[in-house]
């Protein structure tokens, strides 16, 4: 297991009630963690996971788990690849396990989304940013999703646009990848964000499908390694990727800015996702990506469409981002 377990405890800090972050005063140690094999995988059971995050309330309803300290609430269900943290969705790396009347969370999800996410502070060696560096997805003849109103290349861009100016009231130096309709290949986004120093990475996409009732907002981080993309059928990825050192990171940063936009503007939450994308895989940083809606939508097109719309995601993840910062270094 590669939880921190060794620094000492923190003092409670109280972020916005509406947030998944809340940093738990533990002062448990490696040894209180009992762990249980089923098919070669570790697990650890929901009372461990209540009793090591010092939770006041954990209660069994059927199949839910629910451990409540007055500013945070996680939700698990056995036999569900999805947990919820403040009603903000998590999808699993791997489902929760029921086992008589116990269930069970794999170590990947402890160690790798619910250590990172229920405390921040935690996180090893966080980075010290002070610039973020702003990916519009697409460009030039890759134009992405195709609404009845527009183009998802030319509505990321104006909203990495806007949110570098949001970025930029709130004291953060920027770098967007494009600043016009211009082609890069995944690999110069990556160069790009790799040659900055102190920064982390957001690239911005908007979603399609070929249903129209197909919405919703989700994040993405870079999957853990030994585990499968939430989107993918492939076969569990062995192999380490660069951008897994950032790990703790990558996660802590998809829940400031998926709950926040969750948070304001009340969108339909597709959740925090893993996969393994281009320039998620190759990135030293923390780094994420973000579906703002679905352009093939009637409803969200239209959103999508507005403005003043893509104003308040940019806002949204600016606000996120200094929140980010305030969690993982306590500034
Ligand atoms: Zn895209």
């Amino acid at each position: 297991m590669q939880i921190q377990l060794k620094r000492k405890a923190c003092s409670f800090a109280h972020l916005a009630a509406a947030l998944v972050f809340f940093l738990l005063a533990v002062k448990a140690e490696a040894r209180d963690w009992q762990i249980y094999k089923i098919s070669n995988r570790d697990y650890v059971s929901c009372e461990n996971v209540a009793k090591f995050y010092s939770f006041q309330r954990f209660a069994k309803e059927g199949s839910d788990r629910i451990f409540a300290v007055p500013e945070l609430m996680m939700r698990w269900k056995t036999g569900s690849q999805s947990i919820y943290v403040n009603n903000i969705k998590f999808n699993l790396s791997f489902p929760v396990v029921g086992s008589g009347d116990k269930a069970l969370i794999s170590t990947v999800d402890l160690a790798k989304l619910v250590d990172p996410v229920v405390r921040p502070s935690y996180i090893k060696k966080p980075i010290r940013f002070d610039t973020v560096v702003i990916d519009a997805g697409h460009g030039a003849h890759d134009t992405g999703a195709k609404g009845k109103l527009g183009l998802e290349k030319n509505y990321a861009l104006d909203m990495a646009l806007r949110l570098e100016q949001s970025l930029k009231q709130r004291g953060f130096k920027t770098l967007l990848t494009r600043r016009t309709d211009v082609f890069l290949t995944l690999s110069q986004r990556v160069d790009i964000a790799n040659r900055q120093k102190n920064a982390i990475f957001i690239s911005l996409h908007f979603n399609s499908s070929g249903s129209q009732t197909a919405n919703g907002i989700e994040t993405y981080a870079l999957a853990p390694q030994g585990t499968r993309s939430t989107n993918g059928g492939s076969n569990p990825w062995n192999s380490p990727l660069s951008g897994n050192v950032r790990d703790a990171e990558n996660i802590a940063l998809a829940t400031s800015v998926h709950a926040h936009v969750m948070n304001d503007l009340r969108a339909v939450d597709r959740g925090i996702k893993r996969a393994r994308f281009n320039v998620l895989r190759g990135i030293n940083k923390p780094a994420i990506l973000f579906e703002g809606g679905f352009v093939t939508n009637p409803t969200e097109g239209r959103q999508i469409n507005d403005p003043g719309h893509r104003q308040r995601l940019a806002d949204s993840i600016a606000n996120a981002v200094v929140k980010f910062r305030t969690a993982v270094s306590g500034r």
